[in-house]
């Protein structure tokens, strides 16, 4: 069993990688009033509706951080640009991936999820790491190089996993974080730790988080989450018999095994509300349930729909 369709793994532009370095068609695609900037500003870009993204033409573009997004089949292509965010016009507004990313059709979100990540990364690597020099953007904004040692630097992507885990009974295991509100609840999650393989990080996150030792760790599937910087692996895991659930306290507030029909009652009694669809977690829960289940957290005071 697979994951399809994740709110932020939908791109359909091509990224046409070579023409990163073949600065004749990077000038000719800036010097196309056809050619669309996306300007990200703090995680967040100007959508009209929550149906589409605003765009503007290479002349309108404010002064920032450029980079190459790709180019679309009918040859439209697509720069990002970080620097601040226009005055909103009439039925336009300010959104995050977290609020749009699910929303968005595919096209906007692949292009959102895109640009947001290279503008966190140069937004907060603006100087070389051997000796301090500010650097200078290379290869269309996709990588960075040191003038003084010549070094090239590249857009930084943190491994974190997450994984449902179900007992021998098929219930699912949920905690809420220490850090969350009340009702809020979701599947374990970490970051992958230099030198340790995602199933290793898998087996070590739910032991340190709920003192559950996992076997048969599997793939499911994965997401850009660049929040600031993370790629979501996603697994599903065996927690063997005769186990009990002790939680560190500094992380998990609580955690426990849920039946598929606890669950769905807990949920429309309003005592629980799980991730929203722009996650990977809420995929994994509904692709244990078998379907999809009500209730979600809401981001930025807005629900989510889906
Ligand atoms: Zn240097």
């Amino acid at each position: 069993m697979t994951l399809h369709n994740l709110a932020l793994a939908r791109g359909t532009v091509d990224r046409v990688t070579k023409r990163r370095t073949d600065q004749d068609w990077i000038d000719a695609a800036w010097k196309d009033p056809r050619t669309r900037v996306l300007v990200v500003h703090d995680g967040q870009a100007l959508v009209r509706g929550d149906e589409e993204l605003v765009f503007v033409s290479p002349e309108e573009a404010p002064a920032g951080t450029r980079f190459l997004l790709g180019e679309d089949a009918d040859g439209t292509v697509y720069f990002g640009v970080s620097a601040p965010l226009g005055a909103p016009g009439p039925g336009v507004r300010a959104a995050s991936l977290r609020e749009v990313g699910a929303v968005l059709p595919d096209r906007d979100a692949g292009l959102l999820t895109h640009a947001v990540a290279l503008a966190n990364w140069h937004d907060t690597h603006v100087r070389c790491p051997l000796d301090g020099t500010p650097t200078v953007p290379d290869a269309a904004g996709h990588s960075a190089m040191c003038p003084t040692d010549g070094s090239e630097h590249f857009p930084r992507t943190d491994p974190a996993v997450i994984m449902l885990v179900t007992d021998p009974e098929d219930r699912c295991l949920l905690a809420r974080n220490a850090a969350w509100p009340g009702r809020r609840v979701s599947i374990l999650a970490g970051f992958v730790e230099p030198g340790e393989s995602a199933e290793q990080a898998v087996i070590r996150e739910v032991a340190e988080e709920t003192g559950i030792r996992v076997t048969n760790v599997r793939y499911v599937g994965s997401q850009p989450w660049p929040m600031p910087r993370s790629l979501m692996l996603g697994f599903r895991a065996d927690a063997p018999a005769g186990q009990s659930i002790a939680v560190d306290q500094e992380e998990l507030a609580e955690a426990r095994w849920w039946s598929r029909d606890g669950l769905l009652a807990a949920l429309r009694a309003g005592e629980l509300a799980l991730p929203p669809s722009v996650s990977i977690a809420r995929h994994i829960i509904e692709l244990w349930y078998g379907g999809p289940l009500p209730s979600t957290w809401t981001a930025g005071g807005r629900s989510q729909r889906g």
